[in-house]
């Protein structure tokens, strides 16, 4: 398993680098459609690898499961840029592309809320499939915003905007608070289940 999170970790920030040389500075990158497709398929590709270094570190569930809900972050994290429609109020590429505005699912505030409410209702029912849920989106906005945010940073409504987030930043961020999510997820589990028993051999 740790060769597993090793490789996962290059390979998101190869990813990165990859993904954004494609995006911004390879000869198709004047192409609107090639940009916003390629631009598309690097954030789906960077939810899929957080995810699954997140997941590499869960134990308690079995494969199927962790390969449905890597999936579920996958799609989450691609299906953040909707917003372009909803902002552009067109369906297509040419009015999504070029945007002055940010919509709401770029509103980092906004992910925070939600997903602190979600942790909060699933601290007080000791809901843990709510606790989980919560980390799977925390892994979703959190590696679409860091990637957007080195070009535009983060969108802190009622607060105004970070500055752009450094390259280097933005890819050590992006590999290592999967790990450091994991890590919380693990850490405070106990308190989000019922009658949580720590098993131990002392
Ligand atoms: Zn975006």
């Amino acid at each position: 398993m740790r060769f597993l999170k090793v490789i996962l970790s290059i390979a998101i920030i190869c990813s990165a680098y990859v993904g954004d040389y494609v995006v911004f500075r390879s000869k198709y990158s004047s192409s609107h459609t090639f940009r916003s497709l390629a631009d598309c398929s690097v954030h789906a590709t960077l939810g899929f690898l957080s995810s699954a270094i997140f997941f590499s570190h869960e134990h308690s569930l079995n494969i199927e499961i962790c390969v449905l809900n890597v999936l579920i972050c996958t799609f989450v994290s691609l299906f953040i840029d909707i917003d372009h429609a909803f902002v552009a109020r067109s369906i297509y590429l040419k009015d999504m592309t070029n945007l002055k505005q940010r919509g709401i699912f770029h509103c980092t505030t906004f992910w925070l809320l939600i997903t602190i409410l979600l942790l909060l209702y699933s601290y007080f029912q000791k809901k843990i499939n709510i606790y989980l849920l919560s980390f799977m989106l925390i892994l979703a906005y959190s590696s679409h915003h860091l990637r957007d945010g080195n070009r535009r940073g983060l969108w802190l409504y009622p607060f105004g905007s970070s500055p752009p987030i450094d390259k280097h930043l933005y890819i050590f961020l992006l590999t290592v608070l999967p790990h450091a999510f994991a890590y919380l997820y693990h850490t405070f589990k106990g308190g989000f289940v019922k009658n949580f028993v720590v098993y131990s051999i002392v």
